[in-house]
């Protein structure tokens, strides 16, 4: 093995990414060096790309970019003893602390003191990544490596979809990403009854009727109560999944909602946004902040889902090699796109 690999890297503090040759990490003890084989391309990553406000001031230069992964285990710290040379992994991209009172419970996605890979630390958009064993999720034949590069966000997903109990219930999404569609996948999965996904892209729409068996809205020229009387839903939807970060989708969902409805946000709202909070207090609404993935337990859910017939495939619409990198990042900026994966096998020359 060369000590040198390839990576995708943040080498300036401005707009762009680099495909540069870096040194292939060395491992500590508790770690295992990860040859990277598939990764996905995150919004978080178009936002490290484009060096917005958020990235500015949080990301630190230079960084090797990218926290969605799939690959093969080459490397072993010695005090790793769970783990085996050639096991195909994913992996958590949250490096938690354990001194939290948090993480000491046992709730490690609430650690205040994590730190991400890609994001803070150094990333796996590159052909080799440093992961503690801890981090490694071991991934059954059954789920292939450009599916293992996209549990991340299938983990924000699952993770956001089982904040309430679906079964039987009627569902609304609001905001048809690669995310909102999975959460819309697995809502109806585990038993919802009606899901609906509402957006104003009618690209994203589309892929949305692809993915999963769902109702779609395009709220820029369709109402929304037009669909809940052809669906014949009489009080509302009972849980919302917001993904969008949009105000007016946000206003929308709690008018749609029973009352004593559930909302889950995962969607981030741009700066503040004003909130009618009067609504949803005489509506009984309860909401919840959701951040990550539950670790581990998010993990077993969607791998348990997956193994049992979640088929999320098709939110992939484009498969790249890691050198067209600059294509797949103008492809996800323009919209028309669900996930992209990228491959990092060496290339012929
Ligand atoms: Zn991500």
């Amino acid at each position: 093995m060369s000590n040198e690999m390839k990576a995708l890297a943040k080498m300036a503090p401005a707009p762009g990414l680099d495909l540069i040759r870096a040194p292939v990490p060395e491992i500590g003890p508790d770690d295992v060096l990860i040859k990277v084989r598939k990764t996905g391309i995150c919004g978080t990553d178009i936002h490290i790309w484009d060096w917005d406000e958020w990235a500015a001031k949080t990301v630190p230069v230079p960084l090797i970019t990218g926290h969605e992964f799939a690959g093969e285990i080459v490397e072993l710290g010695r005090n790793v003893t769970d783990l085996s040379l050639g096991q195909r992994v994913s992996g958590e991209g949250h490096l938690i602390g354990k001194h939290s009172r948090q993480s000491r419970a046992g709730k490690f996605h609430l650690d205040p003191e994590t730190r991400g890979i890609g994001v803070n630390e150094q990333g796996a958009f590159a052909e080799y990544l440093k992961l503690p064993a801890f981090n490694a999720v071991p991934l059954p034949d059954e789920i292939d490596d450009e599916i293992g590069a996209i549990l991340d966000p299938l983990g924000n997903a699952v993770h956001t979809a089982l904040s309430f109990d679906l079964v039987g219930e009627d569902v609304l999404v609001t905001g048809a990403g690669p995310i909102g569609i999975m959460a819309a996948a697995v809502a109806r999965h585990v038993g919802a009854r009606h899901v609906v996904i509402t957006d104003i892209n009618p690209d994203r729409l589309t892929l949305a009727r692809e993915v999963a068996d769902v109702e779609t809205v395009n709220v820029a020229k369709e109402d929304l109560k037009d669909t809940i009387a052809h669906l014949k839903m009489k009080e509302g939807f009972d849980v919302g999944l917001e993904m969008s970060g949009n105000q007016v989708a946000l206003d929308q969902m709690v008018e749609a909602l029973v009352m004593g409805g559930h909302i889950a946000l995962l969607g981030i709202p741009p700066g503040k946004s004003p909130v009618d909070w009067s609504r949803i207090v005489f509506k009984a609404i309860t909401i919840k902040g959701v951040y990550g993935r539950e670790i581990f337990e998010t993990w077993y859910k969607m791998i348990a889902m997956l193994e049992n017939g979640l088929d999320i495939r098709n939110v992939i619409t484009h498969r790249m090699h890691v050198d067209d990198y600059r294509k797949g990042f103008e492809t996800m900026k323009s919209g028309a796109s669900g996930k992209i994966v990228l491959d990092w096998s060496a290339r012929e020359v």
